[in-house]
């Protein structure tokens, strides 16, 4: 398939794109659509030349914003389009062609996303309208993770729960572990066992052995496993009752407080972005400093975990804003785990900085770090699933 593929990212209130031409060394185009349904509703996106542009969009919907999406591709018209979907249920082990029955389970799986799943199916249903001709992939943030073995994926919970209501981890970030960890194969020249650690806005690790997800940090919802950004990551399960019973709080106010105003944010008492806690902790701020020391510790506590899934391990891989751009926070992860016998090369950890690709180690365990790329993952998934599907 020579033609670009369209990568969709469809949120409640927004649209992320990319055109990923089959080429690696052609340019992208890509773009986000947010405050859809508002009178502020705007596309800002980057042509084929790297230049920004940006459209009012007022009142604009999923299928206004598509239509004016395609109509500032310049003339390149996609051969399918690839759509990110957050849940795949235990149904979807992989990407799949989208047909009617395939939108009936992605609607069947929205209780375990409510806030993603039908949001990402209004970009499925917009764009099926749309351009009905295309083929439509979808490429679920789960599927990486159903190589788990039952050992990783089931909780310590009464059986029924697991089978009559899928309570289970799934895992997500499931195209960031994929990519990272077979780009790290094709750059050690193994089919290794590898810790990837995904630390964006939202953080995880998962461990890879030979191509495979074994184990993972987040579960039932990305809630569980690591400090991030805003999620408070692992907590007491007992936190909740308790909250609940001594302080009145409702469902939605532990939901909230759990999900948007913990992490970083809640631990430093001032921002849920590194940068600014770097430069702040480096002024002295006592918050700060505790945010990005809980936060170090976690990875490394949760890689350590990880490791027990790996009958070897060959390295540890870092991407995401702060995995490819914080050295520190990398040396720091690092530095908690003296027994993995790694050293780290300081010199090559601070030089491999906005989205480079580089090895960061003296020896030991290998070190890498890559940039993570989401749509390109997609779309090569979509691009491997239409060729098999027409040979
Ligand atoms: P992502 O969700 O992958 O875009 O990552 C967002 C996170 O990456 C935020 O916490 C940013 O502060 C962090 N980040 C991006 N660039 C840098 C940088 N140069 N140094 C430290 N953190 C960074």
């Amino acid at each position: 398939m020579h033609a670009p593929t369209l990568v969709i990212n469809c949120g409640s209130s927004s649209i992320k794109y990319a055109l990923i031409p089959a080429s690696a060394e052609s340019p992208r185009q890509f773009g986000l659509a947010e405050r859809l349904g508002s009178a502020e509703a705007i596309l800002n996106g980057t042509d084929g030349r790297g230049e920004s542009f940006a459209r009012a969009l007022p009142g604009a919907d999923h299928a206004t914003a598509l239509e004016t999406i395609l109509g500032c591709l310049e003339g390149q018209h996609p051969g399918a389009v690839g759509h990110r979907i957050v849940h795949g249920g235990e149904r979807f082990t992989r990407a799949v062609l989208i047909d009617d029955d395939v939108v009936a389970e992605i609607e069947a799986t929205a209780a375990l996303a409510p806030l993603h799943n039908p949001a990402n199916l209004e970009g499925v249903m917009a764009t099926r309208t749309l351009f009905p001709q295309l083929p439509q992939v979808a490429v679920f943030d789960t599927a990486f993770h159903q190589s788990l073995p039952p050992r990783a994926y089931r909780y310590a919970l009464p059986e029924a729960l697991y089978r009559d209501h899928g309570i289970r981890r799934y895992g997500f970030h499931g195209t960031s572990h994929a990519h990272v960890s077979s780009r790290a194969d094709a750059l050690a020249g193994i089919r290794g066992g590898w810790l990837t650690a995904h630390l964006g806005n939202g953080c995880s690790t998962c461990a890879v052995w030979q191509g495979e997800s074994l184990d993972t940090s987040m579960g039932l919802t990305p809630l569980e496993g690591l400090v991030m950004g805003t999620r408070s990551g692992d907590v007491d399960p007992g936190l909740h009752a308790h909250l609940a019973r001594q302080l009145g709080w409702s469902l939605d106010d532990i939901d909230r407080v759990l999900n948007r105003d913990s992490g970083l944010v809640g631990l430093s008492g001032l921002s849920n972005d590194m940068r600014e806690l770097e430069q702040a902790a480096s002024e002295g701020h006592a918050g700060a400093r505790l945010a990005i020391e809980v936060f170090c510790y976690r990875v490394a506590k949760s890689l350590a975990a990880l490791s027990c899934a790996l009958p070897r391990l060959d390295g540890i891989v870092f991407t995401g804003g702060i995995g490819e751009n914080a050295s520190a926070v990398r040396q720091r992860i690092v530095a908690a785990l003296p027994h993995f016998g790694i050293a780290l090369d300081d010199d090559a950890n601070d030089a491999t900085v906005r989205g480079r690709e580089g090895r960061i180690d003296a020896g030991g365990p290998q070190l890498w770090v890559i940039p993570t790329d989401e749509e390109g993952r997609i779309a090569l998934e979509t691009r491997q699933l239409i060729e098999e599907a027409c040979a």
